[in-house]
């Protein structure tokens, strides 16, 4: 039996839209947009995402936008879906907007987001990750002026020093510990005591990918790994993180946790892992929105090695 088909599109990691850039840059252009009938809007409230009745991710006109209060920030060019410029609008206030179009709501993204299409999700993603961003980073690193926007919403200049400042992404490892029949899963101090999950960890500066899983590995369950290999990634937008997700060879099976990072750390077979796929026997893997969990799927659905070891 091959293995199944495996990357599926995961949730944020369908981002569909030409991002053009050099459009981003032409303020002209993007005013034009901006009023344009056709361009569709997506819209935030305190990272939380405006939702249609039917679960989608909801899709503003101009004209829909135009009464809304306030906005927190300039509107964020997203980029083109075809002809059709989308941007991204934050709402500013203490309690969720009421003035948007009936039956529409701001939802908790964790939750909404799989009803979203996977463009929309991706769209999503990086709406999110932008307003967080600009909400944390008002004023210049190099001399403390408070900085302007610039680029449609992907940049920020300071006035003073001329510094320019560009969106942050954070990468974290993620990696499926392998060794024989069986995978190395890990349980947080903060989880239910029936989740686990990959272990992983943010990359450090002057890190290969290859270094950070095997460091994370050592540090969180005294485990050596040899081999490693990328899988996949996925953007995640709670704030940026980029989850790199790869798979390694344990090189022993002794477990040593660090009782910090994990509570506890386990071998798992296939059967046990497909068995948590399901959400039987009393244990749980993450839902489908985490890279985990595909990640743990793809393994579980491999074939067993012939003669173990
Ligand atoms: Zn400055």
């Amino acid at each position: 039996v091959p293995p199944a088909p495996l990357w599926p599109i995961i949730p944020f990691a369908g981002g569909d839209l030409d991002r053009a850039d050099v459009r981003r840059r032409e303020p002209e252009w993007i005013a034009a947009r901006l009023a344009d009938p056709t361009s569709r809007f997506l819209l935030l409230w305190r990272g939380r995402a405006l939702v249609a009745k039917s679960g989608a991710l909801a899709l503003l006109s101009p004209a829909e936008v135009e009464p809304l209060r306030a906005l927190a920030l300039a509107p964020i060019f997203l980029g083109l879906r075809g002809e059709r410029a989308v941007f991204a609008i934050t709402l500013g206030g203490d309690s969720p907007p009421t003035d948007v179009p009936p039956g529409q709501a701001f939802l908790e993204p964790r939750s909404a987001a799989s009803g979203f299409s996977a463009g929309d999700a991706g769209a999503f993603a990086q709406a999110r990750s932008l307003f967080e961003w600009h909400r944390h980073h008002s004023f210049c690193a190099r001399c403390g002026a408070a900085t302007e926007i610039v680029d449609a919403g992907h940049k920020r200049r300071c006035p003073e020093c001329r510094a320019e400042h560009f969106p942050r992404t954070d990468p974290v490892v993620i990696m499926m510990i392998t060794r024989g029949d069986r995978c190395l899963l890990g349980r947080q101090p903060r989880f239910p005591p029936q989740l686990f999950t990959c272990l992983a960890g943010f990359l450090e500066p002057g890190e290969t990918v290859e270094d950070a899983v095997r460091r994370e590995s050592f540090e969180e369950a005294g485990i050596r790994c040899g081999e490693v290999r990328y899988i996949g990634s996925q953007p995640w937008p709670f704030p940026s993180q980029l989850m790199i997700g790869c798979t390694a060879a344990a090189l022993d099976e002794d477990i040593t946790i660090d009782g910090e990072e994990l509570a506890e750390a386990r071998w798992f077979d296939r059967a046990e892992a497909r068995a948590m796929l399901r959400g039987e026997g009393g244990l749980w893997v993450p839902p489908t929105i985490a890279i985990a969990h595909h990640l743990i799927a793809r393994w579980a659905a491999q074939p067993p090695i012939d003669g173990g070891e």
